[in-house]
């Protein structure tokens, strides 16, 4: 930071505000964590300067022998932590690692199936707006009304009426466990590839907190940077090594030039770090903190879709408060709460306004919350979004905010 405040204090200036923003809110965006600083020496490092098109000892630059041996251990690493026998570490984030999968195994105007972007799924899942919606023929699927999960049957009926070549699972906006064995035996069983997106809860299959699609799917890609928490980008695994060959073409030359060798290294080391015991010990942190943060949010009235959280996000629906998320979203910003709104199954509003709030823990449990700091946040949260336009709550929220900040002080030593 020093040199980067002498060399370009504008930019400096900046990094310093974010750098306090963190320090000084609460982190509640469920898709977001908060790297170690070994993490962001190494994406820091010097290896950005590094030109490495290809794969290790297949490149098409010299000088690639350190960057070989970094991007091996990512590979062996995340082979290991997951269980796979295929690893692809070079994708510049979750939505990429989608796209080479599509790009491998389907030709524009092949039928597609995935899950509801209101109903929890991701925009590279089939949203018209996306180059998944725009070149395959999408039949999205979506949750029970009553139950607000998934109805496998109706899965399978519909997937046996369109008979798609790809089914897609996984969600951004999904608080249940998924049933993978279930979803290979209805993919496979109409002729169709299983693509499980586990970006979300990547780190919780990764300490064993959340079943692994890894046995039952074709192939899995993930973001590095949620629960799993590492530098932003993505990754493509599979039980085949065989199978996973031809993402490695879909990556590069398929979709994508050089890889970032140095985001490379801060992802070998997130994954290093989280075959340690206490990432295990973490995960299952985040978990009971979610269900600590749905509960007190339920004791408070305020109605959580499906009825709570098996992982580490929750989605509130406001409807029966008055408020819309995009209200809840900026009252909570207004007290040093950042979380965002989200549509909720059925959803009747726009997407800009939406009648829900995303929470997730994964931030706030890397800074040492635990189940009482939950409860707190849970209590702070209600006082402020049960009475909006009420000043004197807000300051109190501040306050309260500001207590639980100091109790877990973030990067220390910067
Ligand atoms: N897949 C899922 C399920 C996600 O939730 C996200 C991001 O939120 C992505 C893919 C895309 O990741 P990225 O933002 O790195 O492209």
């Amino acid at each position: 930071m020093e040199v980067l405040q002498q060399s370009d204090p504008d930019v400096a200036k900046h990094v310093g505000s974010e750098l306090n923003r963190q320090r000084e809110k609460l982190e509640l965006i469920a898709s977001e964590n908060i790297v170690s600083e070994a993490v962001l020496a190494a994406q820091g490092s010097v290896l950005t300067n590094k030109y490495a098109e290809g794969y290790p000892g297949k490149r098409y630059y010299g000088g690639c022998e350190f960057v070989d041996e970094v991007e091996t251990l990512a590979i062996e690493r995340a082979k290991k932590l997951f269980g796979a026998e295929y690893a692809n570490v070079q994708p510049h984030s979750g939505a990429q690692a989608n796209m080479a999968v599509f790009f491998a195994l389907l030709q524009p105007g092949d039928t597609v199936m995935g899950m509801n972007l209101n109903d929890g799924g991701h925009l590279t899942h089939g949203s018209p707006v996306n180059m998944s919606g725009k070149y395959f023929k999408i039949v999205p699927y979506g949750v029970d009304k009553e139950t607000e999960t998934i109805d496998y049957d109706a899965l399978e009926a519909q997937a046996k009426e369109c008979k798609p070549k790809l089914i897609v699972a996984g969600a951004s906006a999904y608080a249940r466990t998924l049933d993978f064995p279930r979803l290979a035996e209805i993919a496979h069983g109409v002729g169709a590839y299983l693509m499980v997106d586990i970006a979300h809860i990547a780190g919780l299959v990764a300490a064993g907190e959340h079943p692994s699609p890894i046995p039952y799917a074709d192939v899995v890609t993930t973001t590095t940077h949620k629960t799993l928490r590492g530098p932003r980008g993505g990754m493509i695994l599979c039980k085949d090594a065989e199978f996973g060959k031809q993402f490695n073409k879909a990556v590069f030359p398929g979709i994508q030039g050089g890889p970032l060798m140095h985001v490379i290294a801060a992802k070998a080391v997130a994954l290093g770090e989280a075959l340690k015991p206490e990432f295990k010990e973490y995960a299952k942190q985040v978990i009971k903190n979610a269900a600590v943060l749905a509960k007190t949010l339920q004791e408070e009235g305020f109605r959580i879709v499906s009825g709570g959280t098996d992982n580490h996000l929750m989605l509130v629906d406001l409807t029966n408060k008055g408020i819309t998320g995009k209200v809840a979203q900026t009252v909570l910003d207004e007290v040093n709460i950042t979380a965002n709104r989200n549509t909720i199954p059925f959803e009747p509003l726009s997407p800009f306004v939406t009648s829900g709030l995303r929470l997730g823990t994964p931030a706030l449990t890397t800074r040492g919350f635990k189940e009482a700091d939950l409860q707190e946040v849970g209590k702070i949260i209600a006082l402020v979004l049960s009475d909006v336009e009420n000043e004197e709550k807000k300051a109190e929220a501040r306050k309260r905010v500001a207590a639980l900040c100091k109790k877990y002080p973030l990067y220390a030593g910067m």
